[in-house]
């Protein structure tokens, strides 16, 4: 990508579909939460947090992100962590965005669904009318934990109100989607959009798993599906969103560099890829970073950078018409520069 294209994506209008609200906690952020909550961090600065983002596996990252998890509390803190990663949005013409959050983790916490939601819906509101950046909030299942609880943790969010869908996220090995069938099928009856973390670390069995027992919209990350020509000829036939984060798969291990990620492959297989950033506080960088690192890294072309956001765009749970709407700005935009 030469330097024109590259400012031509910076200012193009994007779509995120694999964020992790928690995984956008800063270290300076951090810090002041540490404190204001009197919680005790390991890390006396944040020079000492960014020498801990060196991971060797998803497993170590978890072990990091879990603690930093302890210091959000209040309804503030969600509201301020939610619109810090919204005004990046904005700074980096990310139109839309669909977000996870970890609600059996702030529970643990002593901190309740009401308090944890008031704070990001808070956040969204702000941000869609100030900045014009729209948002979706996905409640996600931590697949390590027993699916006992998960039903009645879905209806209250139910009541409370505000996701437009449910997810399966945290460690992957030994812990296939099939154990959240029921839970999933509750959601889907509630008329709740379903993803699932699966092929990042896990087999590609657990991508069909995910798409047979659980019948997710699209599979976050899949990577993994390379592995099976069978798979990836469904995949491919089946146009199943998949939500590709190249610095997170990095960062854990998953490929030695980006020039040794598969997603240039899995584009040419014809597959439905959209590039998302994860958890950029850990792994280093946000949605353009991304985009542009790993286009350089494998010689994608600019025209395989806007295949990737029509992908998304197509792939989001947005409204029909608002999906139209944003593959018509994302032309004009194009027509324009
Ligand atoms: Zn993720």
């Amino acid at each position: 990508m030469n330097t024109q294209e590259k400012k031509k994506l910076a200012g193009m209008p994007k779509v995120e579909l694999h964020l992790h609200l928690e995984g956008t906690l800063e270290p300076e952020m951090l810090l002041n939460l540490a404190e204001n909550n009197s919680v005790s961090l390991p890390y006396r600065n944040v020079d000492a947090i960014r020498a801990a983002y060196r991971f060797a596996d998803l497993q170590s990252f978890l072990n990091l992100y879990y603690l930093a998890t302890q210091c959000l509390r209040k309804e503030q803190d969600f509201y301020s962590l939610t619109l810090a990663y919204l005004r990046h949005c904005r700074d980096e013409n990310i139109a839309y965005t669909e977000m996870f959050f970890d609600p059996q983790t702030h529970l643990e916490h002593g901190v309740p669904l009401t308090v944890v939601m008031a704070g990001i819906s808070a956040a969204q509101k702000e941000a869609e009318r100030e900045w014009g950046v729209l948002s979706g909030l996905i409640l996600c299942f931590e697949r390590d934990r027993p699916a006992e609880g998960t039903i009645a943790l879905l209806e209250e969010a139910e009541r409370i109100g505000g996701i437009i869908g449910v997810g399966l996220d945290s460690a992957e090995r030994d812990h296939p989607p099939g154990k959240f069938q029921e839970t999933f099928a509750v959601a889907r009856a509630l008329g709740l959009h379903r993803v699932a973390h699966a092929g990042e670390e896990g087999p590609p069995e657990y991508i069909t798993d995910a798409l047979d027992t659980l019948f997710v919209e699209r599979i976050d990350h899949g990577v993994r599906a390379i592995e099976s020509p069978e798979l990836l000829r469904r995949l491919r036939e089946e146009q199943i969103p998949l939500t590709v984060c190249p610095f997170s798969n990095v960062s854990l291990g998953g490929f030695g560099s980006l020039q040794q990620h598969n997603v240039g492959r899995l584009l040419d297989a014809g597959l439905k890829v959209t590039i998302n950033s994860d958890d950029p506080a850990y792994f280093g960088g946000y949605l353009t970073e991304n985009i542009i690192a790993t286009w350089e890294a494998l010689g994608l072309s600019f025209e395989q950078a806007v295949q990737v956001q029509v992908n998304a765009i197509e792939g989001s749970f947005a409204e029909e018409q608002k999906k139209r709407d944003m593959l018509q700005n994302l032309m004009s935009y194009l027509d324009q520069h």
